[in-house]
């Protein structure tokens, strides 16, 4: 990406209200637009972030044998109806509508009672059975409190998966199957360490959830957390009873402030049962649909890695998930461009994403903005073209310049590309 040819610029001020960190930082360089509070556009270096998070999602569904699918947000009540969540009473999030004939409408909070309403028309029997979809899809909540910037919005995007199965033996090894492929997500997207699987409220059929917390101040959560034992209990659940079924001891337990990245539900046999979906098993008898189902907040993620990876000049990615590998500038251009064009197509061709700061501006604002940015690799061309043996090239997080040649230099950057 050239940035000459980005509309998007850097900002030197954010919307005066807006108090999250995440936002600030995800504002002023550029990677969001506040269109309200709780609604916020994605511009090209943002949405490279959330693609970036999609793809170790969907790689990660793929490999559970989930399949994709888009579902549509606008919602019929009739489907909620049949479980009692089209009620203001019990969900307080909905945004609803009407259409111009006078049917109410909703916009699609969760899919639990689509993706039933879906498939009762695909199983009939056993042999249908067991099933897995999943979606990226924009959520629409009408969240009380928008403040956490884009970790709390009215509008986000959720990964969302459904796993409808045959009894519980097989509902609780899938759910098995896909904690282990959450924490390996939280760890591909560099908050292994302080995302812990976390006992909270809201099991249908089971007495808890199970939550995904990542250990930050900026979280609306508190837990207790037994860092040993990698597990934490929500503050909603805390209680003696509770820790005693759970065998965990209140002396090892630290209070945090912590954010919902992930939540998992066994909903049981409870939505087929409602909803009357069924199928029919070996020996022909009539059972209800087993459903577990299983979200991570993308755009949630992305404002918590961003409260997680800063400093006091700017933004801090990690590689998995950064906009792109390397940042790119030449000084005292028009000497040197001629090399530093040669080498942004070199690694463009073998796939190694550049921020090219290809702009007419003074090189203080070309690192300032490299900072803000937080692209893991700062490469530096400075003509010239007589010394270009030589490129200088510098780690976000370190304060130490290398000097490399650009065979070297190539070879390093593809490397870490590869990983
Ligand atoms: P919270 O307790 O934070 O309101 P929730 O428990 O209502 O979240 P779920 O229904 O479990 O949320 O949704 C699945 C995931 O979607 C959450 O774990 C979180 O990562 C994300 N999420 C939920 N609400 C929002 C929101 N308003 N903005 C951004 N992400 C959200
Ligand atoms: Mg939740």
């Amino acid at each position: 990406m050239r940035l000459s040819q980005n509309v998007i610029k850097t900002i030197k001020t954010v919307p005066k209200e807006e108090q999250a960190i995440n936002a600030q930082l995800l504002i002023r360089a550029g990677f969001v637009h506040k269109e309200m509070a709780g609604a916020y556009s994605y511009l090209p270096l943002g949405l490279a972030v959330i693609e970036n998070i999609k793809s170790i999602l969907r790689e990660e569904m793929n490999g559970l044998g989930a399949a994709e699918v888009l579902m549509s947000s606008l919602q019929p009540a009739e489907t909620w109806k049949e479980t009692g969540r089209w009620d203001d009473e019990v969900v307080d999030v909905w945004f609803k509508s009407m259409l111009k004939n006078g049917t109410q409408i909703g916009f699609g909070w969760t899919h639990e009672e689509p993706f039933m309403q879906l498939i009762s028309r695909q199983v009939q029997s056993y042999r249908d059975l067991p099933l897995a979809l999943y979606q990226f899809q924009t959520k629409f909540r009408n969240e009380l409190r928008a403040k956490s910037g884009v970790m709390r919005g009215r509008e986000f995007i959720m990964k969302d998966l459904y796993y409808f199965t045959r009894n519980q033996q097989e509902l609780d090894a899938f759910y098995a199957q896909v904690e282990a492929a959450y924490l390996r997500i939280f760890e591909r997207v560099g908050l292994g360490d302080c995302t812990f699987l976390t006992f909270a409220s809201g099991g249908a059929f089971t007495q808890f959830s199970h939550e995904f917390q990542t250990v930050t101040q900026s979280g609306e959560d508190t837990i207790y957390l037994n860092k040993a034992r990698r597990l934490a209990v929500n503050q909603e659940i805390y209680s003696d009873d509770v820790l005693a079924q759970l065998q965990l001891d209140k002396a090892e337990l630290e209070e945090v402030r912590a954010a919902e990245v992930g939540n998992i539900f066994n909903f049981g046999s409870s939505k087929g049962e409602q909803m009357r979906v069924f199928f029919s098993d070996e020996s022909g008898q009539r059972q209800p649909v087993y459903l577990s189902s299983y979200g991570i907040g993308v755009s949630r993620l992305m404002g918590v890695i961003a409260e997680h990876y800063h400093d006091e000049k700017g933004l801090v990615w990690p590689a998995a998930v950064a906009p792109a590998l390397v940042y790119l500038l030449a000084i005292n251009s028009k000497k040197s461009i001629q090399a530093t064009d040669e080498l942004y197509n070199i690694l463009t061709e073998r796939g190694v994403a550049v921020i090219y700061d290809d702009r007419d501006v003074r090189p203080g604002e070309k690192f300032a903005d490299a900072d803000l940015m937080g692209i893991p690799w700062r490469v530096v061309v400075s003509g010239p073209i007589s010394d270009h043996e030589t490129y200088e090239i510098k780690s976000r997080t370190e304060t130490t310049l290398n000097h490399l040649k650009r065979d070297d230099l190539v070879r390093q950057l593809t490397g870490i590309e590869k990983q």
